[in-house]
């Protein structure tokens, strides 16, 4: 035997499961295809959102949380089928994490929270449905870097008292089978490679590796950047897969594990659950192919289809990421749009990712306060300045004119390029003046019948929206709040909902629900846990928390078992 534990991938959960494992008491090999300048995986990118339920960060904003509401929040969006034992399991144990040992355990570690609480998936509208009833997204001081620095710590103190050994480059091919179970990994050695962080490396094989393990853990992530598993697994009920998606995650998310893991035995569940964003704009300074970045939207710009039309009540920017999708999926829409102003893009338009806050992911106290002060983000304005989708005029009718280029240009230029969108559609503007006019009319009274303005009026009653998120209800046309500014909004891939199938010591099940012997997953890879413990939704900030939880019992429990 070479090591106790082996495992594959050093994202967050591999991270959180060889430390936990090591800290335990194992021997532990830590294995990546990619090289050290990688590690933390797509944790590093991220922008660091943790879901927590009754938090002292939600209690000072005053919102009032409990298990039970977060509980039934979590089971109304999960729309769990029959078959979700182990999911509906891993979910509760996760919604246990959630509202108990989650903060503290990190807080130990020297983890720090943003104070603003953010209010994601608002919900489809009604109260036993999709969507948080409260804020409860919790920004770390720090975004993705700070969720990984506290086990890159654990893993370099580990390294040093002999305990972990990490392995770049090891890129596992296949499991190495006993009976009913697992006794390690075969892999090649590739090339090494000095490109930076997020840039795809070669795949240069020199040599081979075989190690043996009395326990294999499998945190190698989803399948968001392999575009034609997106597409061969897209979910009959959510309409025809995209011709055109944007890449939300670096290129190593391929999904290439899975198969593999299947090859030894091993169980996939749900593989046609996951989670791809609507708002989704191509990074004009890319740095993996087709990188794209998603608007973490405020609930007030207008969202109109490739056509032009307003997007049905309740599918508001934030409020129901799947509906939304599964509509614009379903009329065969390849973009969508967010029209709307200066005034609104100021106070309402953040970008996920670490590099796109950089006020947040340096910790600088001065220029975040700076989001409460007027004017947007530097990432932002350089999006409105670079961003290949962002159209900004000071009529309507130039800026439809704008839109209408932007489209064109790309229907004429790509059907071979690639980049080509499916049938162009010409926005009318007349038509478009007709909306927001009407939209706008809603604005004179405090109250109104648009249910979007009822849902701005509403947000703002929550401090943390009215101090950072959510501007005054106001004309789209006012000329105050100008320039008018269009987005045209991309399919993002992000996450794999679905996922090898784990009891809850995270042990993978075969088909017939045993256990293989000395086999484990967690994260991504494993759905969070269970294979699916999100069921057909998530409530968001639970997925770098599935990484932590799953790796935690992945961890722990293989070093138990050698
Ligand atoms: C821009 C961005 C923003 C995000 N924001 C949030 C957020 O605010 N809140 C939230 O909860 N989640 C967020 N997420 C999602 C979250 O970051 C990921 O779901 C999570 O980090 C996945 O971690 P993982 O350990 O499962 O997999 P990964 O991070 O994908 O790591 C898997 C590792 O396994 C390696 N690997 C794969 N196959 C092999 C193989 N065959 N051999 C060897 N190595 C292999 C890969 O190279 C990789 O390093 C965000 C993600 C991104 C990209």
């Amino acid at each position: 035997m070479d090591t106790d534990v082996l495992v594959i991938g050093t994202g967050l959960s591999g991270l959180v499961a060889a430390t936990q494992a090591a800290r335990a008491g194992a021997r532990v090999v830590l294995l990546d295809q990619e090289g050290e300048q990688d590690l933390g995986g797509q944790a590093y990118w991220s922008f660091g959102g943790l879901f927590l339920i009754d938090s002292p960060e939600q209690r000072r904003m005053g919102i009032r949380d409990s298990f039970e509401l977060a509980r039934a929040d979590w089971m109304g969006s999960a729309g769990f089928e029959e078959h979700d034992v182990w999911p509906r399991r891993w979910a509760e144990a996760y919604l246990d994490f959630a509202h108990g040992e989650k903060r503290a355990w990190l807080h130990a570690m020297g983890h720090r929270f943003f104070p603003v609480v953010g209010w994601a998936e608002r919900g489809d509208g009604t109260a036993d449905g999709h969507g948080n009833s409260v804020p409860r997204f919790h920004i770390t001081w720090g975004t993705g870097p700070g969720v990984v620095a506290p086990f890159l710590a654990r893993t370099k103190e580990l390294i040093s008292a002999g305990r972990l050994q990490v392995r770049f480059r090891h890129r596992v091919d296949a499991l190495l089978t006993g009976p009913g179970s697992v006794t390690g990994v075969r892999g090649s050695l590739l090339a090494p490679d000095d490109s930076p962080r997020g840039v795809a490396s070669n795949r240069e094989v020199t040599g081979e590796f075989e190690l043996r393990a009395g326990a294999t853990v499998i945190a190698s992530g989803g399948i968001g950047a392999n575009h034609a598993l997106v597409r061969q697994n897209w979910p009959t009920d959510l309409g025809t897969p995209p011709r055109t998606m944007i890449s939300g995650v670096p290129e190593y998310v391929d999904g290439r594990m899975i198969p593999i893991a299947q090859a030894a035995g091993a169980h996939l569940l749900n593989p046609t659950r996951m989670w791809h964003y609507t708002e989704g704009i191509r990074n004009w300074d890319p740095v993996w192919a087709g990188h794209g970045i998603r608007i973490l939207p405020g609930p007030s710009s207008l969202w109109l289809d490739d056509r032009g039309r307003r997007l049905p009540v309740p599918l508001f920017p934030g409020s129901d990421t799947r509906a939304t999708l599964k509509h614009l999926r379903e009329i065969d829409a390849e973009h969508s749009w967010f029209v709307l102003n200066q005034r609104t893009i100021e106070k309402e338009f953040a970008l996920s990712g670490s590099e796109q806050n950089p006020d947040l992911t340096g910790k600088s106290v001065r220029a975040t306060l700076g989001r409460a002060r007027a004017g947007a983000t530097a990432p932002v304005e350089a999006f409105k300045r670079h961003g290949e989708d962002f159209v900004v005029a000071d009529s309507l009718e130039e800026l439809v004119a704008g839109m209408n280029a932007l489209t064109g240009a790309e229907a004429g230029a790509g059907a071979g390029a690639g980049a080509g969108t499916g049938a162009r559609h010409v926005l009318d503007p007349v038509e478009i003046r007709r909306i927001v006019e009407a939209r706008d009319a809603q604005v004179e009274n405090d109250f109104g019948k648009d249910a979007q303005l009822a849902a701005i009026r509403q947000a703002r009653g929550f401090l943390g929206d009215r101090l950072i998120r959510v501007a005054p209800v106001h004309r789209i046309l006012d000329p105050e709040a100008g320039p008018l500014i269009a987005v045209r909004l991309h399919i993002l891939t992000r996450k794999t909902l679905g996922g090898l199938h784990t009891d809850l010591q995270a042990r993978v099940l075969d088909a017939t629900g045993t256990p293989i012997d000395g086999l484990y997953a967690a994260g991504e890879a494993a759905g969070f846990g269970g294979g699916g413990m999100h069921g057909f939704n998530s409530l968001e900030g639970t997925f770098l928390g599935g990484c932590l939880f799953s790796g935690r019992v992945a961890g722990r429990a293989a070093a138990a078992a050698v």
